[in-house]
């Protein structure tokens, strides 16, 4: 009996937790009747965690977003999109479930994945799942001619902009000066800028250049090589000990016809990773399945949304990817012959 009653007590006690009004909630319910629920179907909203508005993730979530929502009736997803800190503040957002997808660099999925780097602490990040690879990035840097930086390893002692805490570049540009044994802490002067933000603090005079690893064409490369100040892009060469340290890191060229601004007239070499889209494991199959189906099925399309695309093919899309691939995803390259 007694078993019953504490039983009885538990269940209405919980009964108004969860619909917020008990026996004193009652009294404060006014009389109209509730209008039937009109007939709708559900729609699932996700949120795609992107970089600064002037570089190439934020249109990449948008092109994302763009081919997803034509179909929204027929999966009832709704995809929209954040401008960011970049890699790492994504990869933090998706598993604390604050956002649903995220486009983050390779070696960035790496160590998150493998609890390395800004993970050191935190430990592996199980629940991080990949979707699909995007363009690829190159680790950039920008300088003024009047600085006198032709390369990396010019950088010493100058004012630099290497990336804001939760963006993907902050660790490579460490990486990349460590290799030429500069320290960032001592050697120069360090920036914690965004990325949106480097362009005009550089024409403005107040940092002699700044790290962005990005795709190209990218608007924020565009705004500071196309200032009064003249501008150039260093060489970052001789990698060979950091390509060797790092498996996710390869060679890479920027391309400069994007850019007449820039004082260089030949490609300039430098190292590079990828961009990735991932999610968390706690996304719904078909949510993730929906997304990978539109982006694949309207592969041509979406290669058309923006310049950095060119070099994709739906099967280096597959490539570059750490943690394991969603069963969302999984299922549709199944289907599709991709796997
Ligand atoms: N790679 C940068 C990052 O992870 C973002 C680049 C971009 O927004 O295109 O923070």
């Amino acid at each position: 009996m007694r078993k019953i009653f504490i039983l009885c007590i538990t269940l209405t006690v919980g009964l108004a937790l969860f619909t917020g009004c008990g026996p004193s909630g009652e009294e404060q319910t006014d009389k109209t009747e509730v209008p039937a629920t009109p007939k709708t179907t559900k729609t699932t909203f996700v949120t795609i965690g992107t970089g600064g508005i002037t570089g190439v993730y934020y249109p990449t979530g948008g092109a994302i977003a763009k081919i997803v929502n034509r179909k929204k009736d027929t999966y009832g997803v709704r995809v929209t999109v954040e401008s960011t800190g970049g890699s790492v503040f994504n990869i933090n957002a998706i598993m604390a479930g604050d956002l649903q997808f995220g486009v983050v660099q390779s070696d960035r999925q790496y160590q998150a994945v493998n609890g390395l780097a800004e993970w050191k602490d935190k430990g592996k990040q199980e629940d991080l799942r990949a979707v699909f690879s995007v363009h690829p990035e190159s680790i950039t840097l920008v300088a003024a001619v009047d600085a006198g930086i032709e390369d990396i390893v010019e950088l010493k002692g100058k004012r630099v902009n290497i990336g804001n805490i939760g963006s993907g570049q902050r660790q490579n540009s460490i990486d990349a000066l460590e290799a030429f044994g500069i320290d960032y802490n001592s050697d120069l002067i360090a920036e914690g800028i965004k990325a949106a933000e480097a362009p005009g603090l550089l024409q403005d005079g107040r940092i002699d250049a700044f790290f962005y690893t990005v795709g190209h064409p990218s608007g924020a490369i565009k705004e500071a090589t196309s200032g009064p100040r003249k501008v150039r892009f260093a060489s970052i060469t001789g990698v060979d000990s950091l390509l060797a340290k790092y498996p996710y890191y390869a060679k890479a060229k920027i391309p400069v016809k994007f850019y007449p601004g820039a004082l260089n007239t030949e490609d300039v070499d430098t190292f590079g990773v990828k961009a990735t889209f991932v999610t968390s494991a706690k996304v719904p199959d078909e949510v993730v399945y929906a997304v990978t189906k539109e982006v694949f099925d309207n592969f041509d399309a979406f290669k058309k949304l923006h310049p950095a695309y060119t070099v994709l093919t739906k099967e280096n899309m597959l490539e570059g990817m750490s943690a394991p691939l969603h069963p969302g995803a999984m299922k549709y390259y199944k289907e599709a012959g991709l796997q």
